[in-house]
C-alpha cells in the first residue's frame, strides 16, 4: 500500500517509511492512498474471533510486505500481552442501546496504549531488521508521555525522551513515566507549561544538525500507525454488536482528532457506521468548526479532562483531505491561513463532514454530574474524558441506534475530579497497586533548548 500526503507534495511512502517518518516533508500528514472495501462476508467473518486476530486481519493491507504474516502476527501479539482484560476493549452496556467500550485496560490505563504498545513493537522489528536507532522526543500533559514510555521500556533500538511540564501532570501520570528504571527511557520534567514542552520538541526537530547526530523521530498522534491501530476496536465492537447486519454510532471523547478519524476510516472501509459524534469539552474548536465551517483557535482554558484541551486539533487536516475530495492544494493552503488566525471550510467541504459527524460540547459542570448521575444509574465510574462523552451521547443518540460511547480513561488516572464529582476516589487496578512504592527517577531540565539537547547527548552516550 501507498501513502500520500495531505498537501500533496510530499513523496509517496510505503507503511514503513511513513511510519518512521511520522510528519510529511511538505509539512502535511500520510495516509493510504485507496482503502480497502470489506464486505457483508469479511465483516462478519470476525465475529468471535480474538482481538489479537481481528487486529491482523484489519491491519494486514495496511502494511504491505514491510512484515510477514508470522511477524505481524508475533508483533500484535506482544503488543497486546500487557493488557489487564482478556478482551482488550470490552464493551459495557450503560442504558438500553447505549453501550461503553472501555479502552482503558492497557498498561497506562488509557486508550493510547492501544496505539503506543503496537507501534513500539513496529519500531523494534523495523530497526532491528535495518541495524538502525533512532532518538524519539515527545512532549506529553500527560497520557501519552506514559504510553510511549511503557511501550517503549528495554527495547534495544530506541532512546526515549518524554518532555512534562514539571507540576503540572497528575501523581498518577507522572510516576507512570519516572518509575520504570529501564535506561532507554527518560521523563524531563521542564520548567514551563504544555506548549514550552511541545515548543522545544518542535525547536528539536527543526535543529537539523540535532535532528540527524541522535537520528530523531516521533510518535505524536498524526503518525499513521497510532491511527491504524484505533480502527481495529471499532470494528469488534461495531461486530458485537450486530454488524455487518446492524448499523452502529460511535460517540468520541475528542481533541487531537485522532481516535475519531480512526472511526471515520473505519467507516470508509465499508464498516455500517451511522453517525460519528465528536464530543469536546469547553475547549470545542471541533464543535464549532462542524456548526459554522469557522476554524479559529482562541486560546486553551484549563479542564478537569485535560487530553482533551486543545485548540489546534493536528488529525483534523486528515478528515479535511477527504472533505475536499483529496485535494492536497485545498488542504495546504487551509493550513497556511491557520497560521495567520484561522480558516474557513468551504461550503462543499463542511456538508460531506456532516454527512459523517456530530458534534457538541460539555461544560464541567455538566462532566461531573455525568460522572455521578452514571455511578448512580450502572455503578461504572467514569474518567472526566468519558464523562463528556457520555453526556454527549445521552443528549444526541437516536434511540434505535446502538450507540457506543468511548471510555479512553481509566478514573484512577483523574481521582481528584473523579472523587470531586462522585465522592469516592477511584482506586488502581490491583496489577498496579504498588505505583506509589516504587522509586521514581526525576530529572528537572530548563527550558532551554541547549541544555536539554546536551542532556539527551549525555543520556544517549551512557
Ligand atoms: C488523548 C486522549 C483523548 C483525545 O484523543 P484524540 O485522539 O487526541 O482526539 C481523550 N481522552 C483521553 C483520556 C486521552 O488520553
Amino acid at each position: 500500500m501507498k501513502y500520500i500526503s495531505t498537501r500533496g507534495k510530499a513523496p509517496v511512502l510505503n507503511f514503513e517509511e511513513a511510519m518512521l517518518t511520522g510528519l510529511a516533508r511538505d509539512g502535511g500528514l500520510y495516509l493510504p492512498e485507496t482503502l480497502p472495501q470489506w464486505s457483508k462476508d469479511d465483516i462478519a467473518a470476525l465475529s468471535g474471533l480474538g482481538y489479537e486476530e481481528a487486529a491482523y486481519r484489519i491491519m494486514r493491507p495496511f502494511i504491505g510486505d514491510a512484515f510477514t504474516d508470522a511477524e505481524l502476527q508475533d508483533i500484535i501479539a506482544r503488543a497486546y500481552a500487557g493488557f489487564g482484560h482478556a478482551a482488550r476493549a470490552p464493551l459495557v452496556q450503560l442504558d438500553s442501546n447505549h453501550f461503553l467500550l472501555e479502552l482503558f485496560h492497557g498498561p497506562t490505563l488509557a486508550f493510547k496504549d492501544f496505539a503506543m504498545q503496537l507501534i513500539g513493537q513496529l519500531f523494534e522489528a523495523a530497526l532491528k531488521r535495518s541495524g538502525q536507532r533512532v532518538t524519539i522526543v515527545g512532549a506529553t500533559s500527560g497520557d501519552t508521555g506514559s504510553a510511549a514510555i511503557e511501550a517503549f521500556r528495554g527495547l534495544d533500538a530506541v532512546d526515549v525522551f518524554i518532555l512534562y511540564p514539571h507540576g503540572r501532570v497528575s501523581e498518577v501520570q507522572r510516576r507512570q513515566m519516572t518509575t520504570p528504571s529501564e535506561n532507554n527511557v527518560h521523563a524531563l520534567a521542564i520548567d514551563g507549561h504544555f506548549d514550552d514542552a511541545q515548543a522545544r520538541v518542535k525547536d528539536m526537530f527543526n535543529d537539523f544538525a540535532f535532528r540527524d547526530e541522535v537520528r530523531l523521530a516521533g510518535v505524536n498522534s498524526i503518525n499513521w500507525a497510532r491511527v491504524l491501530a484505533q480502527v481495529v476496536y471499532y470494528f469488534t465492537s461495531a461486530v458485537s454488536l450486530g454488524a455487518p447486519h446492524r448499523k452502529v454510532s460511535f460517540t468520541v471523547p475528542t481533541g487531537n482528532f485522532g481516535d475519531v478519524f480512526a472511526g471515520y476510516i473505519a467507516r470508509s472501509m465499508a464498516l455500517p457506521i451511522d453517525r460519528l459524534v465528536v464530543a469536546t469539552n469547553q475547549n470545542d474548536i471541533l464543535h464549532r468548526c462542524l456548526g459554522t465551517g469557522e476554524y479559529r483557535p482562541d486560546g486553551v482554558i484549563p479542564s478537569i479532562s485535560p487530553s482533551m484541551d486543545i485548540q489546534v486539533s493536528s488529525n483534523f487536516e486528515r478528515a479535511l483531505f477527504y472533505a475536499y475530495g483529496q485535494d492536497g492544494a485545498a488542504v495546504a493552503q487551509s493550513m497556511d491561513a491557520l497560521k495567520e488566525g484561522g480558516f474557513t471550510v468551504s461550503q462543499g467541504a463542511l456538508q460531506a463532514l456532516r454527512e459523517v459527524f456530530d458534534s457538541a460540547r460539555t461544560s464541567e459542570d455538566e462532566t461531573r454530574r455525568a460522572i455521578g448521575r452514571t455511578y448512580a444509574q450502572t455503578g461504572e465510574v467514569l474518567c472526566p474524558h468519558s464523562a463528556v462523552a457520555v453526556d454527549v451521547a445521552t443528549r444526541l443518540r437516536d434511540q434505535a441506534t446502538p450507540m457506543i460511547t468511548l471510555a479512553t480513561a481509566h478514573p484512577a488516572k483523574f481521582p481528584d475530579a473523579v472523587e470531586e464529582a462522585m465522592g469516592q476516589r477511584p482506586e488502581l487496578p490491583p496489577r498496579m497497586a504498588d505505583l506509589f512504592d516504587l522509586p521514581e527517577r526525576i530529572s528537572r531540565v530548563d527550558n532551554d533548548l541547549p541544555a536539554i539537547e546536551t542532556l539527551i547527548r549525555e543520556r544517549i552516550a551512557k
